[in-house]
Formats: structure tokens, sequence, C-alpha cells
């Protein structure tokens, strides 16, 4: 039942019904072919110009799940033309063309094997390795679809496998727009008022699109302080090379990057930060960086080897939270969030 259109993802199907009617209104005969493949066909497929007759139409052997007909979410097309299915090139550019219009992705674009008859839902890229790679089998990536055609098209949960902090780097990863003026519409959407793009404000929203509960529901009160530099933070750039080499160099460029510590007092804190590498291993001044996706604070905190003395209430972690820089800490999601911040970017200052 390859041709089945119903076998496709409901989105795909909503998708090849448009297409349909856009190629109606333009006297495109499309006819609708291959739709879902199972592992033997698409075994038979790819034996087809190797090792039976007729022309190389795929490179995706069946077992290893890489063509994306295997998922669900790849159609072919052709001209409902007897005797003429293939032969007309601008029919192809022109169903190609109206099918990326409407959010498709096109197999004509692809270099190396053009697949001019092959429309595809491109949120998981043009292959169908992400899908593996995150669902492993086709029922498990199934199982997403009842959710997804549930939903409105807009906010259909496209999944992403971007774990980092950047709101930027996860918008992209699931298709949608990163520029200033759609975070801020995402900001206002999700109750973040004021938007700047500050980091904080960042944070926040990326926790709120990820669906996060522990994102914050409600407005912050205050902006988490921002911490400034300590001489240990300075003394650590050196050690890192940040600075260059030479004493005259470093005093230059420490200056430049706003550092207001006396050199010497910094050249001092390198020798004693130098002074502990001698002993065994360098001793970070930092936890180890946070690598998860999770903004629980304890989750978080428990990942990084943080003792659990410093879990539970805002008060034990108020020390850590102080060294940090956030003064008056109260376990504010805000606080929270900029804690979170640090640990991911491996900065979290050890108590
Ligand atoms: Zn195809």
């Amino acid at each position: 039942m390859a041709r089945d259109i119903k076998q496709l993802h409901p989105r795909l199907q909503t998708k090849v019904e448009e297409l349909k009617a856009l190629c109606a209104k333009e006297g495109l005969a499309i006819g609708i072919g291959e739709c879902f493949r199972s592992v033997a066909e698409q075994d038979a497929l790819y034996a087809q110009g190797r090792t039976t007759a007729g022309n190389i139409v795929t490179n995706a052997k069946g077992s290893s799940y890489s063509s994306q007909h295997q998922w669900g979410i790849a159609v072919d097309f052709f001209k409902n033309v007897k005797g003429h299915e293939y032969d007309d090139a601008a029919f192809f550019s022109r169903v190609g063309a109206l099918a990326k219009s409407i959010g498709l992705g096109w197999g004509g674009d692809w270099t190396g094997f053009v697949d001019r008859p092959h429309l595809y839902l491109p949120d998981w890229g043009s292959t169908a390795s992400k899908l593996k790679e995150q669902y492993g089998t086709f029922e498990n990536f199934k199982k997403t679809w009842t959710q997804s055609s549930e939903t409105p098209k807009q906010e259909a949960a496209q999944p992403s496998t971007y774990t980092g902090n950047s709101i930027v780097e996860y918008l992209n990863s699931v298709g949608k727009p990163s520029d200033f003026a759609s975070r801020t519409q995402y900001a206002a959407q999700y109750g973040i008022s004021n938007y700047k793009g500050t980091a904080e404000q960042n944070l926040k929203l990326l926790a709120l699109m990820r669906g996060d509960s522990s994102a914050p529901e409600t407005q912050p009160t205050a902006p988490a302080p921002k911490p400034t530099k300590s001489l240990e933070d300075w003394a650590e750039e050196v050690r890192a090379g940040k600075h260059g080499t030479g004493h005259e160099n470093r005093k230059a460029s420490l200056k430049k990057a706003g550092c207001t510590y006396d050199y010497e007092k910094v050249r001092a804190k390198v020798n004693e930060l130098c002074g502990v590498k001698t002993s065994t291993k360098p001793a970070s001044i930092y936890y180890p960086k946070y690598t998860g996706n999770s903004y629980g604070i304890d989750t978080v905190f428990a990942a990084i080897g943080i003792p659990e003395a410093f879990l539970g209430k805002p008060k034990n972690r108020k020390s850590i939270a102080e060294k940090n820089g956030v003064k008056n800490y109260k376990g504010t999601q805000d606080q929270n969030l900029y804690l979170i911040g640090l640990a991911k970017q491996g900065k979290l200052k050890k108590v």
C-alpha cells in the first residue's frame, strides 16, 4: 500500500492536499506516487539498478531506515499524463516551487542525488538521520503524530535535539525565525514584557519555549544582578592565556578588558592558583559544566556534583549564589535561571 496517503504524517497529508489545490489552479496534472515504504519495499527499490534490472532510484537501504519514505514524511509525485510521467522538466520545477511555497522540502534541490519527484517535511533536515537519532524506530516516531495533528499547524510540536542555552540556536533547530523581532513576539506570547534580549530574558524564553515545567510563570520582579569579575576570575583568564604572554601585554590586555585590580595583585593570584597546580591537578574554581537540559535548580546542581546539603531549600543554596555575585538570594526563578546559566557555561564558582 505504498501509495496510501493515509499512511503519511498527518501534516504531510494536509500539505499534499494544499499542493493539489495549488496545482489544480495552474492546470498542472499532479499525480501522487510513492508514499510510505516498508523495509521490504525499500530493499526491493534499493536492489533496482544494482542486483535487479532498471535504473538506480534510491541510495537508501531498507534496514538502514535512511529513506524519508520509511518515516512517513515523504511523498513522490509525477505528471499524471500517460507515457509522460517523468519527461517534463518544467512541470517538476514548477510543482517543486509550489511545494516549497507551502513549506515542503523538494528533492530537486538536492545535490549529488537529485530526486525531482520527491517532496518531504523538512522539519528534520533533508535526510532521515535526525529522525533515526531521535526516535530510533518508525514506531516511536509515529507515536508523536497524533499529538502534532491535534495541535494547530503553526504550533505543531517540532522536536529539537538542541540542548544548549542559546535561544537563537534553539529556534533555528526547530525551524522558527530567530531574529530580534520574532523573539520579541515570542517573548510577549510567553509573558515576558519589555523584551530587550538580555541573557536572563533569553534563558527564560528558552525554558518557556521548551515547555520546561520549572520555567517561571510570572514576570520577574527584578533582573538578576550581574556579577563583576573577581580577582580570581581575572587570574583564571590570565592562566588560560586570554591576555597573552609577557607582563606588559597582560597588563595592557587586562586594562582594556576592564580589570580594575592592580596588575601585581592579579599576578600574585595567578601564582597562587598555579601553586595549587603543582600538587596534583589544577583545582578548578568552577563546578563542572552542566550539559543537560533541565532548568530545575536542584537537578542541575546535583548533576554537577554539588553536595546534597546545598540542595532543596533556597537558604541552603545561598552561599553558592553569593559566591557567584547574586546578592540577596531568595531562590527566585530569575536568580535560579541565572545560576543555571552560569552552570551551563561551566562558570558557576565553587564555594
Ligand atoms: Zn521519494
